[in-house]
């Protein structure tokens, strides 16, 4: 299994480590063509509305949107702004592959920043986790098909629908990896699901 990570602007390489110290194969996606070559695909955390404007120029918008449908999607942070169905604002173009509003810096600005304790399932297991928020995005509203994996003073934070997964904190910033051995299960299951 080889999972890519856009890298196209934001803190891509920490989530490589992440993935390496699974024994993951990961790697930096640059080229829409590389899509073809992974299982899964991480939008990191940066700012949503220059990696829109990357993603438009470079074709990874309509590229990224086809993999979607087929391969699963973690976005984290701004990452999670361009996933959701309402992004509530003009300036992201959004891929829209899960149903849920945000209100960007919904967490606060630079200076807020910070480390929360978060309750979530993770791997089937409840558990805590220390979260890293920078100029999170809050989630406002789910649908009905979105799973709240995650929360933090009983707002959503972590969420998955489908094959697709979001996180509004930075898992790449924290010690623990199990929010990232629960994606490479999701991508393992989606391809047994093909295999049958
Ligand atoms: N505030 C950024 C945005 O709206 C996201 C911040 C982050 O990814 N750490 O795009």
């Amino acid at each position: 299994m080889t999972v890519g990570i856009l890298a196209l602007q934001g803190n891509f390489s920490k989530h490589l480590e992440k993935l390496h110290a699974l024994d993951c194969t990961a790697l930096l996606v640059k080229y829409p063509e590389q899509l073809q070559e992974v299982d899964g695909l991480v939008l990191p955390g940066g700012e949503s509305t220059c990696i829109t404007l990357l993603m438009e120029k470079t074709g990874f918008h309509s590229a990224i949107s086809e993999f979607a449908k087929e391969k699963p999607v973690f976005g984290t942070c701004a990452g999670l702004i361009l996933m959701a169905s309402e992004p509530n604002d003009e300036r992201v173009n959004s891929l829209h592959l899960l149903d849920i509003s945000v209100n960007r810096n919904g967490y606060g600005r630079q200076v807020h920043s910070g480390i929360h304790e978060i309750e979530a399932l993770v791997n089937g297991r409840a558990s805590t986790h220390q979260a890293m928020f920078i100029r999170a995005p809050k989630i406002t509203k789910t649908g009905n098909n979105v799973s709240v994996l995650g929360k933090l003073n009983n707002d959503p934070v972590l969420v998955q629908q489908g094959h697709h997964l979001a996180a509004c904190f930075h898992p790449e910033m924290s010690v623990d990896i199990s929010i990232y051995s629960h994606f490479l299960e999701m991508i393992s299951s989606k391809n047994l699901a093909h295999a049958v």
